[in-house]
């Protein structure tokens, strides 16, 4: 299988150039050239698979330059740290069903590709004999799910930006408690937006970050999108064994189409199995209105108690518009362009109508989130508050005989203080967790400045 760019920039890729690459050289993002078909046969055979299983038969559609056992075992040693012996259960939970995607390392739905980029990186950063330094900027989430992805790993060292005492308790003692000698806190005094400033001016220093070989760590690596296809196959084949349904269709909480994009994909390899996907925003609505008006344009952000779907763009949307436009580079191309220069894009009524047949869509209110994460908790089920966006949109959406299968993105310990609102009381750290606050801690405090961040990565950066 060889990658191409959205913007039909490069040469064909092949998967390992693919992952080193992360962001395409033109600009664009990488995409498989093709969507391997995959018969009817071929899906009944995966019925009783375990999840390590599935995933070597899904993820062998996609890499054909790493031998299968060693594919194996990159994917065995990645679901080995989930504390759930079905790496992704489903439960049923009144009119619903929950996909729990919280039960790796973090408590986070993006340990689930993490994991697998972290060990793939370190797998052919060996094979190649040289090294790597990752350096982002996290507002919470995606930093510790990163730091837990490749603490330890060899040939890797990781320096992760948060803003000093503006994350959460746990978010913090997540990622500082993780002490591994290639691993690299960086506090600094300044706000959210001042990281992602500086990580920005650091990766643009091009003599720098050749010399350091810097690398990132976003939602935009193809490795990740497809290691997030496996879980909505094997709950689909889950669902579909035990309610006998013909289909399933699934919500997912919605930031940056990373999650639902896998999705997507994952229709289109099995479009027996998969019929709807309900995109759920929170009050961020920029990717409702683009599936209910036909319109993306970008509005302002505002802060709400799902912070990991408060976003402005969606950085994976470029992949689906290469799909909406069937493959044409051009048009894609065309689109980014009109969208850099105006802020917004407007779709006629026909892909209008190609978008909603795959898309429903609802954006759901703070008041509603809570209301959601509250009556789930009456009836013994504590919801995140992203997880509860999925969920109530998912319940609009119910069909009679199709099962509705909501992702759970987050474990609702994660995000105390929202569930505490919401239900009066507090939810408790699970055992992996619970002496988080007698662990030891390591973290460097800095002023908010390019060039401090930039002698301290110098100076601890493997070379
Ligand atoms: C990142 C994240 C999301 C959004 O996923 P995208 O792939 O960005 O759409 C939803 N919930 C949680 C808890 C997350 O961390």
């Amino acid at each position: 299988m060889k990658y191409i760019s959205t913007r039909g920039g490069i040469s064909p890729v092949s998967f390992k150039e693919a992952v080193m690459m992360g962001l395409a050289t033109d600009g664009g993002l990488l995409l498989p050239e093709s969507i391997p078909s995959v018969s009817a046969k071929t899906v009944e055979g995966w019925r009783g698979l375990n999840y390590q299983d599935l995933a070597h038969e899904i993820l062998s559609l996609f890499v054909d330059d790493i031998p299968a056992d060693d594919l194996r075992d990159l994917i065995e040693s990645s679901y080995r740290n989930f504390n759930h012996p079905e790496i992704t259960p489903t439960v049923k939970v009144g009119e619903v069903f929950v996909l729990e995607l919280f039960h790796g390392p973090t408590l986070a739905f993006k340990d689930v590709a993490l994991q697998f980029l972290g060990n793939v990186f370190e797998y052919l950063l060996q094979e190649s004999g040289s090294k790597m330094n990752i350096l982002g900027a996290t507002s919470g989430d995606t930093g510790s799910a990163a730091i837990y992805g490749v603490r330890g790993k060899k040939g890797i060292n990781i320096f992760i930006l948060h803003p000093h005492k503006r994350v959460s308790r746990i978010q913090e003692r997540q990622m500082t408690t993780v002490i591994d000698p290639n691993v690299f806190n960086i506090a600094f005094r300044g706000t959210f937006d001042d990281g992602q400033a500086i990580v920005k001016s650091i990766f643009n220093d091009i003599p720098f970050k050749d010399k350091y070989h810097l690398g990132a760590i976003n939602s935009i690596n193809w490795a990740r999108i497809v290691a997030q296809i496996v879980y909505y196959i094997y709950a689909a084949l889950r669902v579909i064994g035990d309610t006998g349904a013909g289909k399933v269709d699934f919500s997912v909480p919605t930031g940056n189409f990373g999650d639902i994009f896998a999705g997507y994909l994952a229709r289109r390899l099995t479009p027996r199995l998969i019929g709807n996907l309900v995109l759920a925003t929170n009050e961020n609505d920029l990717l409702s209105r683009f599936v209910l008006n036909g319109e993306y344009a970008v509005g302002s952000v505002v802060q709400t108690s799902s912070p990991s779907m408060d976003i402005q763009v969606a950085s994976n949307f470029e992949r689906y518009l290469y799909y909406l436009h069937e493959g044409n580079q051009k048009k894609v191309a065309g689109d980014l362009k009109i969208f850099a220069e105006t802020g917004s894009l407007k779709f006629d009524p026909a892909q209008q109508e190609k978008i909603r047949k795959v898309f429903l869509s609802r954006s759901i209110s703070e008041e509603e989130t809570l209301a959601t994460i509250s009556s789930f908790d009456r009836d013994g089920y504590l919801l995140d508050p992203h997880t509860a966006v999925g969920v109530r949109a998912g319940l609009d959406f119910k069909k009679e005989g199709t099962p509705m299968i909501c992702l759970a993105t987050a474990h609702p310990a994660k995000f105390g203080d929202a569930v505490l609102r919401a239900t009066g009381h507090e939810p408790d750290l699970p055992a992996s967790l619970a002496d988080l606050a007698n662990r030891d801690a390591r973290c460097e405090v800095m002023d908010a400045k390019a060039e401090t961040v930039r002698d301290f990565v110098s100076s601890h950066a493997l070379k």
